[in-house]
């Protein structure tokens, strides 16, 4: 699915000096490279504040951490996603309202938001799916009108773009008030073991949200709020550093590969590829997902298994079927978009290494199990 090692090759004596650098000065947690890369990630997405942290998890998590929310506040989010968004709300003892998501772009439904709306919602936690930017505009003009955060999960979309009506464009995971990110290895920008950031525009929240980060102390041994241990480490940064002056160019090295999937499977009757929108970049492709409607996508994908081509479903299980965050309230017919995507969908192999060769191999290896 993902070819982290050719990556690497490309870039290995920019990745090598970058660790080289934390090894010499021995500055392993905390060290100038962690600020350095927070610096320069703050200009990238042009946000006033990135605060490092240990994965995307507790990136959620601490965002969350950082927002007076209560116990039995709501949090509006989206029934299709990973788990961790769920998760982390119920272990902060908020209550998840899980919504519909929408057929085209996968992400939140904004009918759904409206009409999960009640008097304890406190919150909506969007997530930029697969790459694609959830509708933003939408989203914050309903969180005003009803006096609600909005937490950006942002663990799959780093460095997409979110289109406003008036044209402006700004980074998915700076519009809401806080978002979160995930620099796991085969996220959009990886690093080489776990790693993660928040992000905000708000300078109290991001205050806050660094004491929360460091065991709740602003003053050292004063412990002013109940907080955790959450770091990035030094050598994380650094390979991050290293590879954040490359992630425009792996975001369209990802959007070339799709465009070429999406060519090959143009107008086919049993698949629907994901459109590519030619100007704003609001699609950075973290997977590449078809949905395929003649009910064949389990054989499809042991037709591709049985070529040696990795595929995955991205997800099997609605997160309101799932164990852990089953509730009465929710029925059936709430989520028919769900119901239908997690039979539907089935992500091809997406990297920024994929070439011609590859591609054409995959695309005639799904066309010829049609045939
Ligand atoms: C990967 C991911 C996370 C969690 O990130 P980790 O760094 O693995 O903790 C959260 N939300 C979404 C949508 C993700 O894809």
């Amino acid at each position: 699915m993902v070819d982290l090692k050719s990556q690497y090759e490309k870039i290995k004596a920019t990745v090598d000096a970058s660790i080289q650098e934390v090894l010499d000065t021995t500055t392993y947690i905390n060290g100038p490279k962690v600020h350095e890369f927070q610096k320069n990630l703050e200009q990238y997405l042009d946000v006033k504040h990135v605060i490092p942290c240990a994965n995307g998890t507790d990136a959620l998590q601490i965002a969350m951490m950082g927002l007076d929310l209560k116990p039995g506040d709501e949090v509006i989010t989206a029934d299709f996603t990973f788990a961790a968004t769920v998760e982390v709300i119920a272990l902060l003892q908020l209550t998840p309202v899980l919504v519909d998501v929408d057929l085209v772009n996968m992400n939140i439904s904004i009918d759904a938001i409206k009409k999960a709306i009640t008097p304890k919602t406190k919150a909506i936690v969007p997530v930029h799916l697969f790459g694609r930017a959830a509708n933003m505009e939408a989203i914050m003009r309903i969180a005003n009108e009803h006096n609600l955060y909005v937490i950006e999960d942002n663990a799959q979309a780093i460095g997409a773009n979110c289109k406003f009506s008036d044209g402006t464009k700004k980074k998915a995971g700076t519009i809401g008030h806080v978002a979160s990110t995930s620099f796991f290895p085969s996220k959009n920008l990886g690093c080489y073991g776990d790693g993660g950031a928040i992000f905000t525009n708000d300078d109290a929240l991001a205050h806050k949200i660094r004491g929360i980060v460091n065991h709740g102390m602003y003053v050292r041994y004063h412990h002013d709020v109940v907080g955790v241990n959450s770091r990035l480490d030094s050598i994380q940064a650094a390979v991050l550093d290293a590879k954040l002056p490359f992630l425009d160019q792996y975001s369209q090295a990802r959007q070339d590969a799709a465009r070429k999937y999406s060519k090959a499977f143009e107008s086919h009757a049993n698949i629907v590829a994901p459109t590519i929108c030619d100007i704003c970049d609001c699609h950075v492709f973290h997977q590449y997902t078809l949905r395929i409607t003649n009910g064949k996508r389990d054989q499809l994908m042991e037709h591709l298994q049985s070529k040696g081509i990795p595929c995955a479903i991205y997800y099997p299980i609605p997160l309101h079927s799932q164990k852990a965050y089953i509730d009465s309230r929710y029925k059936e017919e709430d989520f028919p978009v769900t119901n239908q995507l997690v039979k539907e969908v089935i992500s091809l192999p997406m990297h920024t290494e994929l070439d011609d060769e590859q591609i054409e191999f995959i695309t005639n290896s799904v066309l010829e199990f049609f045939k």
